[in-house]
């Protein structure tokens, strides 16, 4: 529990997300308990490799292409691996008129042989073909002549399917993917459906797969409403995957930029897997709400007090957000709320003046970091503004004497706010009486964790605070059972961050011009880059620059890095923070709301490997203070159109929502939550960037269910419980408890 967690960070969010989706839930501690999926889903959970035509060669590949470490491919992972398109078996493709590097089937006559010719390394064994526009070389690795001249001899005619690639001027078909004589075109269907992961399967045979999996679909009942379904012409969920997986019409043309035209087929399996995570969101929020909460407000005169006494006038937002999370202590329902305010929006003032007011009402507070580093930073900043309240830090790496006290003094309300890490889960620490519990930067804390900080009490309020700018349809997403305020204004006085793109070719002038700086007394943060999925090899990347720039200035230069033991990061921070230290080369550790206000440039390699969510929370280190501060994007150049353009959009606008906005629009929201990495994507089926418009008719649909139907067991309530187990929601329906 000690660790810092810093570094985990597709991990962690992977984790938080996991528990909204789908795919590995049921291997979820928290979804240990039997599963009562009803037994008319259980041949869709059958293991895949009980599906016909899958032998030992096979079941490996389909293992890796569909399996977790936890459980293996299922049927209906086969079935939610949608294709990404489809090979129309007639394309009008002519020799000469085939796009090179697509798919194309061509009718073609066998015209030469060239077999390989001797001498080293792997020759191709070669066949040439021609139609009456052309021709082109079919070129074989590895496979023997009598295979290649049985399957084409001289002088037949055959249809060939592959990509037709120029090579040295001249049209060549490397291992075509399909060939067949006259009868077996006929027997082709209409549209082969492509899939683009494929693990070394061919496509025809996962398609294959698909089709056993599909004889092996349920007659299930329909949990959408029809009305609805007939408006906008969508069709049953297994007429559906049908459709997918068997198509019988020309594939839709795919957008220039790769995406998948939504079909009404993928529209309908959006809405479906949409539909199944809002519902578990809204009974997730029926459920924490049920039951009384309690009134976590006082007089407002210690609050008042403590707001009197700040070095500051709260902003306007920073006074509405306030508001907001005051009425629902006040109330006595429970809180669920998130506050989300960029970076330096004055999160922290707003947490402890709602923190106090849970200690005017008598009761204790908690506020969780994610880090070691914030939680004490956290601890710091408050007791500098906490008044009266009495502030305590526990973390992981506290001593086992102090740690008893704590502990002691917690227990015995002698503590008003503790302010903590993941430690404060654990077991051994209880609480007096805890009315709030404040979650800070929650997209690397789950919703379990959330649940578990707020049983250490009784029906406590929770406040989640994230500085990641989120966009709406993701907050729906992720956030859908909890209520939303926002600071979208920043505290005057603020100077605007000149940003500004540099190629890592001129990295020579960076770097002098950094000797400048470091003379007018600026100090700077250095973050290396994500190089390789390896965070070994981060770290090479980072202490070779760290030397480079200490052979450059010397010892004014730190390092800083998720491997570092907690105190020897603490040092190193804390060097920096007193100046000792003025160039602070880091991996991305410091992403996380560390404050050194005097810093005044951030430099950020390689700026195009990270997400716009990123470098904005990493530009967002500097410009605290009254001085004019300078981000400095390095990247390695050329640069393709969209990363061109995620760039020039860091330099345009230090609006976050915007940013991440525009993040969500140019790489889909995999990269957004930086998922896509650890193999993790929000959905399987749903592409939020083309069905988000889906996500907020799911929203509303999903919360009139559960205020009509809050146990689920009118008709359409029994279908929609095979709905959230047909995607693995188990968990929401346990809360339905019994019936
Ligand atoms: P966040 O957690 O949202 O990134 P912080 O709470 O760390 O932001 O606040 C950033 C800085 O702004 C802190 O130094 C804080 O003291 C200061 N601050 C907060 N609110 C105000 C305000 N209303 N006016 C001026 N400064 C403020
Ligand atoms: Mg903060």
């Amino acid at each position: 529990m000690s660790q810092d967690h810093s570094q985990d960070h597709s991990q962690d969010a992977g984790a938080a997300l996991a528990e909204g989706r789908g795919r590995s839930a049921g291997a979820r501690s928290s979804d240990q308990a039997p599963s009562l999926r009803p037994s008319l889903l259980d041949p869709l959970f059958a293991p895949a490799r009980g599906l016909p035509g899958i032998g030992p060669k096979m079941a490996p590949m389909i293992e890796r292409l569909l399996g977790t470490p936890e459980r293996p491919a299922r049927i209906i992972d086969l079935l939610f691996h949608l294709p990404q398109g489809g090979v129309a078996r007639r394309l009008m493709g002519s020799i000469s008129e085939a796009p090179p590097g697509e798919p194309v089937t061509v009718g073609v006559t066998v015209t030469g042989y060239r077999a390989p010719q001797a001498g080293p390394g792997k020759r191709p064994y070669r066949v040439l073909v021609e139609d009456p526009t052309g021709d082109i070389t079919l070129v074989f690795f590895g496979m023997p002549a009598p295979r290649v001249e049985k399957m084409l001899p001289l002088g037949s005619h055959r249809y060939v399917t592959g990509r037709i690639d120029l090579w040295d001027g001249h049209r060549q078909m490397v291992h075509p993917s399909r060939i067949v004589d006259e009868a077996g075109f006929a027997a082709l269907p209409a549209v082969e459906p492509v899939y683009g992961a494929t693990e070394g399967l061919t496509s025809r045979a996962i398609s294959k797969l698909a089709h056993a999996a599909l004889d092996r679909l349920p007659v299930l009942p329909e949990w959408q409403d029809p009305a609805w379904l007939r408006q906008n012409g969508l069709p049953a969920f297994a007429e559906a995957l049908r459709a997918e997986h068997k198509p019988d019409g020309p594939p839709p043309p795919v957008a220039t930029d790769g995406t998948v035209p939504a079909t009404p087929a993928r529209r309908r399996l959006a809405y479906d897997e949409l539909l199944a995570s809002q519902l578990a969101l809204a009974l997730t929020r029926a459920r924490s709400r049920r039951g009384p909460g309690r009134q976590n407000a006082g007089d407002g005169g210690l609050l008042g007090r403590i707001e009197a006494a700040l070095p500051f006038a709260l902003t306007g937002a920073q006074t509405r957000a306030l508001g907001e999370i005051r009425a629902d202590l006040g109330s006595d329902r429970r809180m669920l709320r998130l506050l989300q305010g960029d970076v330096g929006s004055g999160k922290t003032a707003v947490a402890l003046l709602a923190m106090a007011s849970a200690v005017e009402a008598g009761r204790q507070a908690a506020l969780m970091a994610p880090t070691e580093i914030l939680a004490r930073q956290h601890h710091d900043r408050l007791t500098a503004m906490a008044g009266p309240l009495r502030l305590r830090l526990l973390t992981g790496r506290d001593r086992a004497a102090e740690r008893r006290a704590t502990l002691s003094d917690l227990a015995e309300g002698q503590v008003d706010i503790v302010v903590g890490t993941h430690a404060l889960f654990q077991e051994s620490v209880a609480f007096r009486d805890l009315g709030l519990a404040v979650v800070d930067e929650q997209h690397r804390f789950g919703v379990h964790q959330r649940l578990a900080l707020g049983a250490k009490g009784q029906a406590v309020d929770i406040l989640v605070m994230t500085a990641t700018p989120i966009p709406r349809t993701l907050a729906l997403t992720f956030f859908g059972d909890m209520d939303v305020s926002v600071l979208d204004e920043k505290p005057a006085g603020r100077r605007p961050i000149a940003t500004r793109l540099v190629s890592t070719d001129r990295l020579d002038e960076v770097v002098a011009g950094l000797g400048r700086a470091l003379q007018a007394g600026e100090q700077v943060y250095w973050i290396c880059p994500l190089v390789a999925e390896s965070e070994y090899v981060d770290l090479a990347a980072a202490e070779d620059r760290f030397a480079d720039l200490q052979a450059e200035f010397g010892a004014v230069v730190g390092l800083i890095h998720g491997k570092m033991p907690g105190p020897e990061k603490d040092a190193a921070m804390e060097r920096f923070a007193a100046g000792d230290t003025r160039i602070l080369v880091a991996t991305t550790v410091v992403e996380v709301g560390v404050d050194v206000a005097q810093a005044t440039i951030m430099v950020i390699e390689h700026a195009e490997r990270f997400g716009l969510a990123q470098l904005h929370q990493l530009r967002g280190r500097v410009g605290r203070g009254a001085k004019a501060s300078t981000c400095l994007l390095l990247y390695r150049g050329p640069l393709g159109q969209v990363a061109r353009a995620r760039l020039e959009m860091m330099r345009e606008t230090e609006d976050g929502f915007r940013i991440a906005e525009e993040d969500l629009r140019l790489r889909g929201e995999g990269e957004v939550l930086g998922t896509r990495q650890s193999g993790l994507a929000a959905f399987r089926l749903a592409r939020l960037e083309s069905d988000g418009d889906l996500l907020e008719v799911a929203r509303d649909d999903a919360r009139l269910v559960v205020e009509r139907d809050p146990a689920l067991r009118s008709e359409r309530g029994r279908a929609l419980r095979v709905l959230l187990y047909l995607f693995e929601r188990d968990a929401a329906i346990r809360l339905l408890g019994a019936g």
